[in-house]
């Protein structure tokens, strides 16, 4: 998710309550380029300024309206959270550029043996949730869908990488 794809999902959203705003903000902002958010309940009390107690509540009232849908983990450590508002707006909208296209089945098949489903960056083992394609060179930049320039990526590394590169954040492939 761009930054400016999140603004405009974001300014569109129409969320009336001001915690529950801070707290869609707060997840809407860590989503990879799939539309999924890695965060913990504190992170978003943070944000939101409020009781980490009250997290599942706000959580679960902004899913009741469609804005986002609590998909994993756990309010002990950390949630996996699908931004379905912004994805849809995200892909809706002509505003902005959609760069991602499905990357081929036998491409991603190829780079899933090669590095043996395993995160490149961390080693942690994926599964078919936590496991997602990391663009080397992103997208953004000019990287291809090639099996040279993806890589088996965890959700969790996904989404703190971004549209960077492992140079830029000291990470080794
Ligand atoms: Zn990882």
């Amino acid at each position: 998710m761009t930054m400016a794809a999140f603004s405009y999902a974001y300014s569109e959203a129409g969320i009336s309550n001001a915690t529950e705003k801070l707290c869609f903000m707060a997840v809407g902002d860590c989503t990879d380029e799939e539309g999924y958010s890695h965060v913990t309940p504190s992170f978003i009390a943070a944000v939101a300024c409020c009781d980490v107690a009250s997290v599942p509540v706000h959580l679960a009232s902004l899913s009741a309206q469609g804005h986002i849908d609590v998909v994993g983990g756990s309010f002990r450590d950390s949630l996996v959270i699908r931004v379905t508002e912004i994805a849809r707006q995200y892909e809706a909208t002509p505003r902005v550029k959609i760069v991602s296209k499905a990357v081929p089945r036998r491409i991603r098949d190829a780079v899933y043996e090669r590095d043996g489903y395993a995160c490149v960056y961390c080693g942690e083992e994926t599964d078919d949730f936590s496991r997602s394609l990391d663009h080397v060179m992103p997208q953004s930049r000019g990287g291809e869908h090639t099996v040279d320039n993806l890589v088996v990526c965890c959700r969790r590394c996904n989404s703190a990488k971004r549209d960077r590169t492992p140079e830029e954040m000291g990470w080794h492939l």
